[in-house]
């Protein structure tokens, strides 16, 4: 299979695409305005020491000093202790004036500084490195005991193997079950890289220093997507080339000469038909080649995904369009859950299929095309309805969710009331009121397409009403209403 990712870099926002043989698979989307600096590891300077409060304030180069509590500083076994929960004292521990490593644990928010703590923590993509303790941990989500201890002695045995200097220690995360060896190896070699590079930057730099950013999306690409199957990397910024090419070469030698400069004149995700790709795969409807369609829901509990015929199907070879079209969704619907990264529960309503071994297939090649997937999935069972379920692991937000906000005018319910209903509710709303005033008349403020009803189709209705009640009715266009907004004025 050729794999190759494309890199859109803009100063707002750096785009990522995953395409499989020519296929757009997965998307990443990072806005520079939303990235915080949870993570970012500095050499700040002790500038308060607040004894009564047991904390510190530290200054990291910020607006503000930030705060860190005794409870969070890596303290020697021997540092005096008081009180019941043997904590010891901030005084034995820091002092004005001295240069200390911290890792930020939440941003800044209005005149509250960030918080900050010593016991640094270096996330990679299966594993967490912890450079101050020897401990190897895992993640309490992975529940199979075999597996933990399977993981626990894979790390041991790579630590050892690898020789490293200093060992360090480790937490094996979620994604890290069912993970082979050589990408343990990997990620334990690309942590020791990037902690001997932090150590470099805390020697060398001066008080308040920020050593360690945690990895902009173009960064975190290359330590989470590359593997050896990816042929090119191609990047439409220079100066995001550059500083790719540069991490590369020390942290993933493997990857060194594929990364491009795309200066290309047409748009790099116009390569491959991504963009278009992109805008598709935030609609409900699906196209399959074999003239069937998918229709993805995506609600706060689950997706459902519908699979359907496309229009007339003829009698003779029904079950066999059936089960093509049912296979074709198969692969359609691991690609699209990868594209979308719909995570959580899954549920797929496949067109019935009378024949078992059919129905088999179409499990199987679902559970064949599921297996590119980065993400944890799962097929969890067929319902007595037929319906398969799924679970697919949550990572990042779902593209819709990154892309999209409820819309304000149906409020994401998907429908609107029809113009017809709203007449109705306006002729409602004015006998309601007919006899409670003295006035002459009404004024209706409404959408174009409702003051267009009334004065057409409903216009018999509008006379009645106005007979009715003695009074004349007028109508306004009021162009900033939606087509459910209304007014009822007395004039
Ligand atoms: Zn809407």
């Amino acid at each position: 299979m050729s794999e190759e990712i494309l890199m859109n870099v803009s100063p707002m926002e750096s785009r990522v695409s995953v395409v499989e043989n020519g296929v757009l698979q997965e998307v990443y989307i990072e806005r520079s305005r939303s990235r915080g600096i949870v993570g970012n590891v500095y050499k700040g300077k002790v500038v308060r020491v607040l004894p009564g409060m047991q904390a510190a304030f530290v200054d990291i180069g910020l607006e503000r000093a930030a705060f860190i509590h005794v409870s969070e500083i890596q303290a020697k076994a021997d540092a005096p202790r008081q009180g019941e929960s043997g904590e010891p004292n901030i005084l034995g521990l820091v002092h004005e004036g001295q240069s200390l490593v911290v890792q930020v644990t939440k941003d800044p928010i209005g005149s509250k500084g960030a918080r900050l703590t010593t016991h640094l923590s270096i996330p990679a993509r299966y594993l967490v490195f912890m450079p101050h303790n020897n401990h190897v941990g895992i993640s309490l989500r992975i529940d199979d005991s075999q597996e933990r201890d399977r993981l626990k002695e894979l790390v041991e045995k790579c630590i050892e193997e690898e020789q490293l200097s200093e060992r360090g220690g480790f937490i094996l995360r979620t994604a890290a079950e069912g993970v082979g060896e050589s990408e343990i190896r990997a990620d334990i070699l690309f942590l020791h890289r990037l902690w001997g590079t932090i150590e470099e930057a805390i020697k060398e730099s001066k008080a308040p220093a920020c050593v360690y950013e945690d990895l902009p999306l173009h960064l975190r690409t290359m330590r989470d997507l590359v593997n050896p199957n990816i042929e090119r990397i191609r990047i439409d910024s220079r100066e995001t080339f550059e500083k790719v090419s540069k991490f590369v070469k020390k942290l993933v030698p493997q990857v060194d000469g594929r990364v491009e400069y795309y200066s290309g004149e047409r748009p790099i995700f116009d390569l491959f038909g991504v963009e278009d790709e992109i805008t598709r795969a935030l609609g409900r409807k699906v196209q399959l080649k074999s003239g069937g369609y998918l229709i993805i829901d995506q609600t706060e509990a689950m997706t459902t995904i519908d699979v359907n015929t496309g229009g007339f199907v003829g009698h003779r070879n029904l079950e066999e369009t059936i089960f093509k079209t049912n296979l074709e969704a198969s692969t359609t619907i691991a690609r699209q859950l990868r594209l979308r990264n719909l995570g959580g529960i899954i549920i797929i309503d496949f067109i019935d299929m009378e024949d078992a071994e059919h129905q088999r297939q179409v499990l199987r090649t679902l559970e064949k095309s599921l297996e590119n997937d980065h993400a944890k999935t799962g097929i969890t069972g067929v319902t007595e309805l037929g319906l398969v379920q799924m679970t697919r692991k949550r990572t990042r937000e779902s593209l819709e969710n990154t892309l999209c906000e409820a819309c304000p005018t149906c409020n994401g319910r998907g429908m609107l009331k029809t113009a017809e209903t709203i007449c109705y509710e306006i002729f409602r709303e004015i006998l309601r009121n007919a006899r409670a005033y003295e006035n002459d008349a009404y004024l209706v403020l409404a959408a174009q397409s409702v003051v267009d009803r009334l004065l057409d189709e409903e216009s018999d209705n509008v006379a009645n009403v106005e007979a009715f009640i003695d009074k004349t009715i007028r109508f306004q266009v009021e162009p900033m209403y939606t087509q459910e907004q209304f007014d009822v004025v007395l004039v």
